[in-house]
């Protein structure tokens, strides 16, 4: 073997028996207790080893830039207006110097995968594209880096955007994305963004239903034309804030629906819990949607990041173990079952959203995973279990020292 973690915990369970994990030619090769094969070893000491963390909505390319920003109604129009002032400036340096930094946090907390959300319009052109797309093969050693190519501030109100998604698109953007509630004729964004998806064979990922009155949904929409067009599987939708205002029936109603239509939902806490609730001054409500209640439903879902540093969000790390343990305290997660989900909607279950076959803790896969200074799944999602290392395609790509408390009588 090229390597052999030793004396890794990777069941739910803590009594069940340490495992090792052979990796060879950057495959995991072998999973089994007290592994009979030969190479450099690292002993893990009984810690938690899981498949590296699957960031799902990340907008690399506007991120960092709160220097520049206003952000004091702390609003969604202000964020929008503001982040459209300050993309005038941008440059394809200035993109990828600060996508770089917000990347290496990421790859510094353990992910492995990423779909990062980039927008185009007339504004910002292609520049944000040009920034970010070198990163893909830089970082390549640690990260696999998928496009989502989206229209922010509308795309039929918004002539010149509708090229520069298909612009995008043909120069590699994986997924086509979508901001309906930005656009003066929503319905018709998503006709188009499912026209375009058909026409390039790729998956759809929108920003969906952000607001708190759940009178009006696009929802259903996206689930009819997922359905009438065999998009099952392909399609995600962000945020949906809305279902965050909606009863408990309803809610399973909804979420059956989208079960049965294939379409995924990914939920944002940080930024949902920013920006919503501007409306009330006091009793402010939460914004989140219970993505756990949906999963019940049997609709596939994840937690991801969305934006770090700018007035959308004005905080963030990259730390998709800090989103998990944040989604669990906000929506109250109690329920053990639910709590492990917690840790799966950052691991597999963004996994199988972004369609990544090569995945997991198994023989034969890509070797991608975590190291977490814990001993269980649930202590990990509880205490923000710190990642110590973490490798990809079977090479360590970070690694940082376990804590040491310098005792009285110890050399500091
Ligand atoms: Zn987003």
């Amino acid at each position: 073997m090229d390597m052999i973690l030793r004396n890794a915990r990777i069941d739910a369970r803590s009594d069940t028996p340490l495992v090792d994990i052979g990796i060879e030619n950057g495959r995991i090769r072998a999973l089994e207790p007290e592994l009979a094969a030969t190479g450099a070893e690292r002993d893990l000491g009984g810690r938690l080893v899981v498949p590296g963390f699957v960031e799902s909505h990340i907008h690399l390319n506007k991120s960092g830039i709160l220097e520049r920003c206003r952000s004091e109604r702390g609003d969604l129009e202000e964020a929008i207006g503001e982040v459209a002032r300050a993309k005038a400036g941008f440059t394809p340096e200035d993109v990828y110097a600060r996508g770089r930094r917000t990347l290496e946090k990421s790859i510094a907390n353990g992910t492995t995968h990423m779909r990062t959300q980039l927008e185009v319009d007339p504004g910002i052109g292609l520049r944000g594209l040009d920034g970010i797309r070198p990163l893909i093969d830089e970082y390549r050693w640690a990260i696999d880096i998928e496009i989502c190519v989206f229209p922010q501030e509308g795309l039929l109100n918004n002539p010149g955007t509708d090229e520069l998604m298909v612009a995008a698109l043909e120069q590699g953007a994986r997924v086509v994305g979508a901001a309906p509630y930005t656009d003066s004729d929503p319905p018709a964004q998503i006709e188009r963004v499912f026209e375009l998806a058909r026409a390039y064979d790729v998956d759809i990922d929108m920003h969906l239903d952000f607001g708190h009155d759940p009178s009006a949904l696009d929802l259903e929409q996206v689930c009819t034309l997922t359905a009438r067009h065999g998009w099952g599987g392909r399609v995600t939708i962000g945020h949906v804030t809305k279902l965050a205002a909606v009863p408990h029936l309803r809610l399973a109603e909804l979420g059956r629906r989208m079960a049965d239509c294939g379409v995924a939902l990914t939920v944002l806490p940080a930024t949902d819990l920013f920006l919503m609730g501007r409306h009330q001054e006091h009793s402010v409500m939460r914004g989140v949607t219970p993505a756990h209640r949906l999963l019940h439903a049997g609709v596939n879902c994840s937690l991801a990041t969305n934006n770090v540093l700018n007035p959308f969000t004005p905080f963030g790390d990259c730390s998709l173990i800090r989103m998990a343990n944040l989604y669990a305290n906000i929506c109250q997660v109690g329920a053990r079952d639910d709590v492990l989900e917690c840790l799966a909607m950052v691991t597999t279950r963004p996994a199988a959203l972004m369609r990544l076959g090569d995945y997991g803790l198994a023989p034969g896969k890509q070797a991608d995973l975590v190291v977490l200074d814990c001993t269980s799944r649930a202590q990990a999602v509880a205490e923000l279990a710190e990642p110590l290392m973490a490798f990809k395609r079977g090479r360590a790509s970070f690694e940082r020292a376990p804590l040491c408390l310098n005792r009285p009588g110890r050399a500091a």
